[in-house]
């Protein structure tokens, strides 16, 4: 199991607002981290990637067949997706927010990831959100909303309300997949995210 001397040498929160070493360094360990059986199959394991000074961190699930070629998030169809509504609800780029995973490896065949892969890899997005230090955490599905904070709420019912994780405010999302099969769902995500920029 992975214990605090992986940890070890990182700076405080407040420091490493302007250390992206620190970054870099647990960047450094994702890769090479064999920590769950998902290590056997990856191509890649998917680190996050954006604006580590960003006031908007996003959460997903876990890299898809794209993303694990690659080695960056979000880059598929669903990444394409959730591009434009940034762009077009937050006029954002992804450039200027950072973009990570639940779990950094991608499960064979897209399935779930299983509760032990889980809770082995969020330790990573643990220190990721402590480094980044985000104002405010969007969830993406219900995997990344439920592990995150320990719910059990759907992401139908849990969407449109506001959580905390560590003080931080937690808009929870559909995912973009899901957006993408549900079309219809868009409109309520455009709202999440309107929700996101007054908030922001
Ligand atoms: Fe390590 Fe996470 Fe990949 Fe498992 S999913 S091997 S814990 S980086």
């Amino acid at each position: 199991m992975m214990g605090e001397e992986y940890f070890e040498g990182f700076s405080s929160r407040e420091e490493s607002k302007t250390m992206p070493r620190n970054l870099a360094k647990l960047e450094e360990i994702v890769k090479n981290c064999t920590l769950c059986t998902l290590h056997k199959t990856r191509t890649n394991a998917v680190f996050g990637k954006g604006n580590f000074n960003s006031d908007l961190m996003i959460i997903g699930e876990a890299p898809g067949r794209q993303e694990d070629l690659k080695g960056e998030p979000f880059i598929g169809k669903s990444g394409k997706l959730l591009t434009t509504m940034l762009q077009k609800i937050l006029l954002l780029s992804r450039e200027e927010l950072y973009i990570t995973n639940i779990v950094k490896c991608r499960p064979p065949n897209n399935r779930d990831p299983l509760k032990e892969e889980i809770e082995t890899c969020k330790n990573y997005l643990l220190k990721e959100i402590e480094i980044v230090n985000p104002k405010i955490i969007a969830t993406m599905g219900r995997i990344a909303f439920q592990a995150l904070l320990n719910e059990s709420t759907p992401i139908s019912k849990a969407r449109g309300k506001l959580f905390y994780f560590n003080g931080i405010k937690v808009v929870p999302l559909y995912h973009p997949s899901y957006l993408l099969r549900n079309p219809s769902k868009i409109a309520e995500t455009e709202q999440d995210l309107i929700f996101i920029k007054e908030l922001l």
